[in-house]
């Protein structure tokens, strides 16, 4: 008998548009559980037709000027939810001043994926593979957050609670995310792992330095993810990098150090790899992430494992 593709479509819900963030908040306030935000759709769309969800109601943000955009301001530089990847790939000063989001932004899947998913949706999806949340951790990033009784910010370092949850309320979207202006010198990058270009990520290494006019180090951001449940700071060596000139020797005892910060961590291990190899990966890239970082040198559309 030969082999028919299956069409898969979603169940059945009803398509809210609204026009404002007000109208969407108070939407999501009232159909609760039963409804979605819509986004860019890459991740919410085939897990719809999959029927691995069902909303009964989807409610589509993706046409809400007010969540959409890149502003910079005395203190910190904020990008719109539904800013899609592409759009902040395209902002040459924000790629210049943050090489850290230069490095993420073209690690993201292929065109397609950057032209419609959106850093919001990214952040939100919750998936502990996704690039976004451990540079925004590194970058110490603010998510602003809005429901139907105001305003809210949350570090980004406690945005998740667990995988694919966060701490967004039923009625609750999130409105745009609040970089801090770098102060002194920065450097950063983003190196990861993956099994084929443009895929989701095996272990991921974000890193943000601060070296002062001697060129020592004077702060380290350093957060590993995709290796276990939720990211998780490398202080051991944030701590180890911080009053040191950086070469070669202080480098690699500092990435060594990472290793402790696994200590009692739950580490994923699922088809995309063991957890021996993402444990035995976290000093290599977190190594390499701070040679980047320093060296200058862009990973733009490379990943750790395709960088030898
Ligand atoms: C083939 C493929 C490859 C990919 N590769 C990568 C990769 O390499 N790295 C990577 O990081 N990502 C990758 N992604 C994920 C992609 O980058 C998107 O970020 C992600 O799919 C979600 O963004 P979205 O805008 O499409 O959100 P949607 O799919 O619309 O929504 C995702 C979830 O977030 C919720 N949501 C969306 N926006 C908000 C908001 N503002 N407030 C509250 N909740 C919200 C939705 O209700 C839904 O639950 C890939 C996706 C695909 C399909």
């Amino acid at each position: 008998m030969p082999l028919r593709a299956k069409k898969v479509y979603p169940a059945q819900f009803v398509y809210e548009k609204p026009a404002s963030i007000e109208e969407a908040v108070a939407l999501l306030d009232r159909y609760k559980e039963d409804a979605r935000p819509l986004a860019g759709g890459m991740s919410l769309v085939p897990l719809m037709k999959l029927r691995l969800i069902q909303p009964q109601y989807i409610v589509d943000i993706s046409k809400i000027q007010e969540l959409r955009g890149i502003r910079k301001t005395s203190s910190h530089v904020e990008i719109g939810a539904i800013t899609t990847n592409s759009e902040i790939q395209d902002t040459d000063w924000l790629l210049s001043e943050f090489p850290l989001i230069r490095d993420t932004v073209h690690l993201i899947g292929d065109v397609q994926v950057r032209n419609l998913g959106t850093i919001g949706g990214n952040i939100s999806d919750a998936d502990p593979s996704l690039d976004w949340l451990p540079t925004l951790i590194a970058l110490e990033s603010d998510i602003v957050i809005r429901g139907v009784k105001g305003e809210r910010t949350v570090a980004a370092g406690d945005f998740l609670v667990e995988p694919y949850t966060t701490v967004l309320a039923p009625d609750e979207l999130v409105t745009s995310i609040r970089i801090p202006l770098p102060k002194g010198k920065t450097h950063g990058a983003h190196i990861k792992i993956e099994r084929r270009t443009g895929d989701f990520a095996v272990a991921i290494a974000a890193c943000q330095l601060t070296l002062d006019g001697s060129g020592k180090c004077s702060k380290a951001r350093i957060v590993i993810g995709a290796v276990s449940p939720l990211p998780v700071r490398a202080v051991s060596t944030e701590k180890e990098l911080a009053g040191k000139i950086l070469n070669e020797s202080t480098i690699a005892s500092a990435a060594e150090k990472s290793k402790n910060d696994l200590e009692g961590a739950d580490i994923l291990s699922d088809v995309k790899a063991t957890a021996e190899y993402r444990t035995a990966m976290v000093p290599v890239i977190v190594k390499r992430s701070i040679i980047s970082a320093v060296t200058g040198q862009s990973t733009e559309g490379k990943s750790g494992a395709h960088r030898d």
